[in-house]
């Protein structure tokens, strides 16, 4: 048996892990010792890593659909249909009938090569990733503060923190090893602080928890700056010399009061000055927000709120403090960075300016596509519209992770075709007429992003099984059947050499500089060869930082007569995303029964419900049937379902209300209705109100 170096493929923090291979199969994981994230442990998923990949649950050759039904094909006879049938829609619809969903689990080169496939060979910007429905608000609200909508500082930062404010996060079950660093700071004397409607683990666990109303995010973050701004606890000093004029907010703000805050929030007006105070008088304080804060209506407002808290306090741009949002999946943060998005190229350069079309033209030989691009719910509103003819998608699954279920699934189904490019048969794949079957990471050698800015090699450990191959060599094959030789690259080195030569902020960056160390964070370039820990030192990208009055937004849909409880979502800490790569563990498997309502004992009684009782849930888009687990983590009123699991997919009843900056649709508020049901003597499952 041998140990081949690598990063934990789930969640965003990154953590080194050491894959145990013997006869070419990973047979299990140990934590990296030294890794500078997880300082030699791992979380439960990270210790279950080698499931996620076991060749037996995996894909191994191409399949195509005939008569509503799949068979093996080569890749010659299954590349051939995704290429014609491209080459038919880009006929029929031109280049705004096709489109690409690249995946936030998937490499960075994966993740280059799809956003060139689709401006290079399809002549689209339609290019998008499950970013769309994670932390798209931090991208636009931070670049319209700051300049740059990455995590400030680095995780180790938590460490010289002295109060840590962590909003809308339920840390130490989906960040587990970032949430175990909050705790061991606590214990050596931080203040630890939990704004969230649900009593998380972390919660239980603060000094303070704020249990605030459910989507009354920028109500309490208005009503925490204007009892500082009242009391003049801001940070003069860094306003005068950091930021632009704050007079427009400190207006805004006036006509609040702790009184008006308390009743908007639910939270007492001691607990807030408590707050305020402690906020703006640390030494340093590290603010971390998760979907808590972006997955609403008003997420980008959301996170502008949570930077004008920390901006008017001058808790940037030192160690210890910042503006810090959890990316979700394990490289999510890469898939921005590669220009996975329809409004920018790698590095975040802008698609409607002239210069940068340009340049990746000429890098490129072809020219820049004409219109802007879809975002992933706009190509799912264009594809029921038959106005998206094929699409293209690779590792991720909208049917589970999208809200509005029911709509996502029509509108797959609407296409003329549809190509999925997946380790597995997910229920995504199901709906495709052609699936490929892809390498993991296990297989490759590659880069992953984390949530730090930090890019970290990955190594091809084992043989892919059967014909799985990676996701740019599988791209760069189609590029050339349609006509494009630009994407025959050789190995993953040559996608990231040709990446970094492009990506300014990547551009120091080589396979050789991130072996030397664990990995490099961004901006890595000539005036920063060994990356950047700490972001806006001295400046912000945008020069002086922005505070921005912005004014509370209530969700969509808020509870009525016929509805009447407002339902969120959340995770679990032993399953991920849609459960395609924990769900084969039988030990996380365990750890938690599939499929959950969770609901206060309160309503229980009201309902007439016991633990564990099948209900009904509906909401207007759709219906379903779980169980009730009765628990305090929610108050009265309030239900949550984690979206893990097919047998019950919570994204059935959410709500595809969106944000109008981000188009971040509000997967964390929605009204429902629950009605008992009973198992009747046929074991069939009854209404009985
Ligand atoms: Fe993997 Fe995240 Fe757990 Fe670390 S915290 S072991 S990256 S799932």
């Amino acid at each position: 048996m041998h140990v081949v170096p690598s990063i934990c493929a789930f969640c965003g923090v990154g953590c080194g892990i050491g894959l145990r291979v013997q006869n070419d199969r990973v047979v299990g994981v140990e934590p990296q010792p030294g890794h500078p994230i997880s300082q030699g442990q791992l979380c439960s998923k990270g210790w279950a890593t080698s499931f996620a990949i076991e060749p037996a649950n995996r894909l191994t050759e191409p399949l195509v659909k005939e008569h509503g039904r799949f068979r093996r094909a080569s890749w010659d006879e299954a590349l051939g249909r995704v290429a014609e049938a491209l080459a038919i829609a880009l006929d029929e619809a031109g280049p705004q009938g096709v489109g690409v969903i690249s995946c936030a689990r998937a490499c960075n080169e994966d993740n280059y090569a799809a956003q060139k496939f689709a401006r290079a060979v399809l002549g689209s910007h339609n290019i998008d990733h499950c970013a769309r429905i994670c932390h798209s608000p931090s991208v636009a609200g931070l670049a319209m503060t700051l300049g740059s909508g990455a995590m400030t500082n680095g995780i180790a930062d938590i460490d010289e923190a002295e109060l840590i404010m962590v909003i809308g996060a339920d840390v130490s079950e989906n960040h587990a090893m970032i949430g175990a660093r909050m705790l061991r700071a606590q214990a050596r004397g931080a203040t630890l602080i939990v704004v969230d409607p649900r009593k998380t683990r972390l919660a239980r666990l603060a000094d303070i928890h704020l249990q605030l109303r459910l989507g009354s995010n920028i109500a309490l973050l208005n009503g925490l700056l204007q009892i500082i701004l009242a009391n003049g606890w801001e940070n003069h000093a860094f306003l005068a010399a950091r930021c632009e004029d704050i007079q427009p907010l400190r207006r805004h703000l006036a006509g609040l009061s702790p009184e008006r805050t308390s009743a908007l929030t639910g939270i007492a007006v001691a607990d807030l000055e408590r707050v305020a105070y402690l906020f703006s008088h640390a030494r340093t304080a590290f603010t971390a927000y998760g979907m808590g804060i972006t997955q609403f209506q008003s997420g980008t407002n959301n996170v502008i709120a949570v930077s004008n808290l920390a901006l008017a306090c001058g808790q940037v741009g030192r160690p210890g403090t910042g503006i810090n949002p959890l990316r979700g999946q394990n490289n999510v943060q890469g898939a921005c960075d590669m220009g996975c998005l329809p409004n920018v190229y790698p590095g975040y350069q802008d698609a409607a300016d002239a210069a940068v079309q340009a340049k990746f033209a000429a890098a490129w030989g072809r020219p820049a596509p004409e219109h802007p691009g879809l975002t992933s719910l706009g190509m799912t509103r264009a594809a029921l519209d038959g106005e998206l003819r094929a699409l293209m998608i690779m590792g991720e699954e909208p049917v589970l992770t999208d809200p509005d279920q029911g709509h996502v699934a029509r509108a797959l189904t609407a296409l003329d075709f549809l190509v999925v490019v997946e380790l597995s048969l997910t229920e995504t794949a199901k709906l495709a007429d052609v699936v490929l079957p892809a390498a993991s990471f296990a297989e490759k050698h590659g880069t992953f992003t984390n949530c730090e800015r930090r890019v970290q090699r990955v190594r091809q450990a084992v043989q892919a099984p059967g014909m799985a191959r990676c996701d740019w060599q599988i791209l760069g094959e189609l590029a050339a059947r349609m006509g494009y030789p630009g994407m025959a690259w050789g190995d993953a080195e040559a996608v990231f050499e040709e990446m970094a030569g492009l990506t300014p902020i990547y551009s120091a960056m080589s396979y050789a500089a991130l072996e030397q160390s664990y990995g490099l964070q961004w901006p890595c370039d000539a005036e920063h060869p060994q990356g950047s820990p700490l972001l806006h030192e001295r400046g912000f990208p945008r020069g002086r930082a922005r505070l921005l009055p912005v004014s509370q937004v209530e969700p969509d849909e808020c509870p009525d007569a016929d509805y009447p409880f407002a339902l969120t979502t959340h995770r679990l800490h032993f399953h991920y995303g849609g459960g395609s790569m924990t769900r084969q563990s039988p030990l996380l498997e365990r750890g938690t029964p599939a499929a959950l309502l969770f609901m206060n004992p309160s309503d229980a009684v009201r309902l007439g419900l016991e633990e564990q009782q099948p209900v009904a849930v509906r909401s207007r888009r759709g219906s379903l049937e779980t169980r009730v687990h009765l628990t305090d983590d929610v108050p009265p009123g309030v239900l949550a379902m984690p979206y893990h699991f097919r047998e019950a997919p919570c994204n059935r009843l959410t709500n595809g209300a969106q944000d109008p900056l981000s188009k971040m649709p509000e997967l964390k508020a929605c009204a429902v209705a629950v009605q008992a049901l009973s198992i009747g003597s046929s074991g069939g499952v009854h209404a009985s109100l």
